[in-house]
């Protein structure tokens, strides 16, 4: 399927390419369905890369392991987050990434601009520096996520700092980035926008992972099946992002 003949035109490309998205997608759903089939006790693998400009930031993959470990934990699974290395990768902008089949294709075939490249079975998450003003600023889906923000991942708190006693905090450029994060994470766990909750909270709308900026667009349209009452109006309120995992999300995560 990859012989220059393919290459012709950019719509040829374009087909190409998501050809080779889906059907990498595709292996890796069918690797990682042993995964979601496996006793609860079996830990949950996730593995972070960087791009190399990503990598430029001592502290980013520490940082994200942490808050992985932290919030994905479940009662009756462990999160071993490991992280993979830096990859080099053609742009930093996270979305096209995946959504183009860049990083998927990577992770399929094991290898990424002369680097081996070892996948696990739950999340492949690739951190690059790509801006997080502009959506989109990530992207998930089975068992792959990207995401842009190593910058503000940088200046982030660490787990303990940020997240406290009660998991909800003031939306900042670098909370928002690992909020960001958590929520492409959880598409690659198989979680969806209607697995995302946003209540009132005294003078704030708090908003979970899956649903994050989502909340105060007035654009998004929610899922009728999802959890959780309607989101409520944000006008004027404070806008406060809860690391926990709804319920919901927790429940779907763990019925696995
Ligand atoms: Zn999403």
């Amino acid at each position: 399927m990859f012989t220059r003949r393919n290459w012709a035109t950019a719509a040829e490309v374009v087909a190409v390419k998501r050809r080779a998205f889906l059907g990498a997608v595709g292996s890796m759903a069918s690797l990682g369905t042993l995964a979601y089939t496996t006793r609860a006790d079996d830990p949950l693998a996730v593995r972070i890369w960087l791009s190399e400009r990503a990598g430029r930031y001592d502290g980013v993959a520490d940082r994200v392991r942490a808050f992985l470990a932290r919030t994905l934990a479940l009662e009756r699974r462990r999160v071993e987050p490991t992280v993979g290395g830096t990859v080099s990768v053609s742009t930093e902008d996270a979305a096209r990434l995946t959504s183009r089949g860049e990083w998927p294709l990577a992770l399929a075939s094991g290898g990424l601009g002369g680097r081996d490249i070892d996948p696990v079975s739950g999340v492949n998450l690739l951190v690059t520096d790509g801006g997080m003003r502009d959506a989109p600023t990530g992207y998930g889906a089975p068992h792959v996520a990207s995401v842009g923000g190593a910058r503000h991942i940088d200046r982030l708190e660490s787990v303990d700092d940020l997240l406290g006693d009660e998991w909800i905090v003031p939306t900042t450029t670098a909370a928002r980035t690992m909020h960001v994060l958590l929520h492409e994470v959880g598409h690659a766990l198989g979680l969806a926008h209607r697995h995302g909750v946003a209540v009132r909270s005294g003078d704030a709308v708090v908003a979970t992972p899956m649903l994050s900026s989502y909340a105060w667009d007035p654009d998004f349209t929610p899922s009728s099946t999802r959890c959780g009452g309607a989101i409520p109006s944000t006008d004027g309120r404070e806008r406060r992002l809860d690391f926990a995992f709804s319920a919901c999300a927790r429940r779907e995560l763990a019925a696995d």
